[in-house]
């Protein structure tokens, strides 16, 4: 591939260990610095629109950003059917805070960031997220490590979203049996955890891990999955416990009623036959959580 000598390419560094590269040709850094915890870059894509990066790992482009953040706020808050008390762990740009807040059960929805930064610049560049999100008194952002939160915190909550970056940096504790286990603590009888999983086909390992610490923690360990088309590989892993086995084997009726009971709001990715169908598990995912089977539950 020829560059001219003035054209800038970003390259995603998340799978350097497997020798291979994404590139993007920038159009136009908007913001590029190092945080307190991580390198940041945002910038203009022809194809993508904005896009986050995090220490080289994409994170959200604005074309297609809403599979994930639809997948990762509505399958928990509809397989649970009357979350009231929401926790997002990172979540910095607020697009699934704005998705979770479209459901009129959640009285409360608070979420713990690290980054102060990724907050204030999201306030800057996403305001279709952060306006709504900001604006609405339900919501409140806390800047602290969500690990840290999980373990202190007196709080309950229904449903609790790990929307974290990749198993490096400050995300690597967001993937510690000591985290899910706080998760655990916090969570009210009846609730689910979900988790930002990876790419099986190139992290399968991720969900396999991921998938045995559940499973020591909580009677139902699994996940379910979409595709997202800038976190290359094919399908992404959400992984989704709790201690009811039902709540991800709902009928598409159950799932359809209490969206129409949620007022039906529009989505683009998201339906009920969506949801139900996320479930099923390509086998070669299937098998990656089933490995994870074999690991004795803590004694809870
Ligand atoms: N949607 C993205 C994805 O799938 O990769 C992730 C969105 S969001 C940008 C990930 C957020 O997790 C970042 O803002 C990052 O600062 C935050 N984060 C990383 N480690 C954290 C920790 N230990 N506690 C709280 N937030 C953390």
């Amino acid at each position: 591939m020829s560059e001219q000598a003035d054209e800038r390419w970003i390259a995603e560094t998340l799978f350097d260990d497997l020798g291979f590269r994404m590139t993007f040709k920038v159009d136009k850094v908007l913001c590029e610095l190092r945080t307190e915890h991580q390198h940041l870059v945002l910038f203009e894509q022809k194809f993508f629109g904005k896009m986050l990066m995090l220490d080289g790992a994409t994170q959200i482009s604005k074309r297609d950003e809403f599979v994930y953040q639809e997948m990762m706020s509505h399958v928990p808050l509809f397989a649970h059917g009357n979350a009231r008390d929401v926790l997002i762990i990172g979540g910095g740009d607020c697009g699934i805070a704005e998705e979770v807040l479209k459901h009129k059960t959640v009285r409360r929805l608070t979420q713990v960031e690290i980054d102060v930064k990724v907050v204030e610049f999201a306030r800057e560049h996403f305001p279709e997220f952060t306006g709504p999100a900001f604006a609405d008194k339900r919501f409140e952002c806390i800047i602290d490590d969500g690990a840290k939160y999980v373990a202190g915190t007196e709080r309950r909550f229904d449903v609790i979203i790990v929307d974290s970056t990749d198993p490096q940096g400050p995300g690597k504790v967001l993937f510690s049996e000591k985290f899910y286990a706080g998760c655990k603590r916090c969570l009210n009888k009846g609730g689910v955890l979900v988790t930002q999983n990876g790419v099986p086909f190139f992290q399968n390992n991720e969900l396999t891990s991921t998938m045995t610490k559940f499973r020591k923690l909580f009677a139902d360990a699994t996940c379910y999955v979409a595709a997202i088309p800038v976190y290359v590989g094919g399908h992404m892993a959400m992984g989704f416990a709790s201690d009811d086995r039902r709540l991800r084997q709902l009928p598409v009726k159950t799932i359809a009623r209490r969206y129409r009971k949620a007022g039906s709001f529009k989505t683009m990715y998201w339906s009920p036959e969506v949801h139900v169908a996320a479930f099923a598990q390509p086998r070669f995912i299937a098998e990656a959580v089933a490995r994870a089977k074999a690991m004795p539950r803590a004694k809870s």
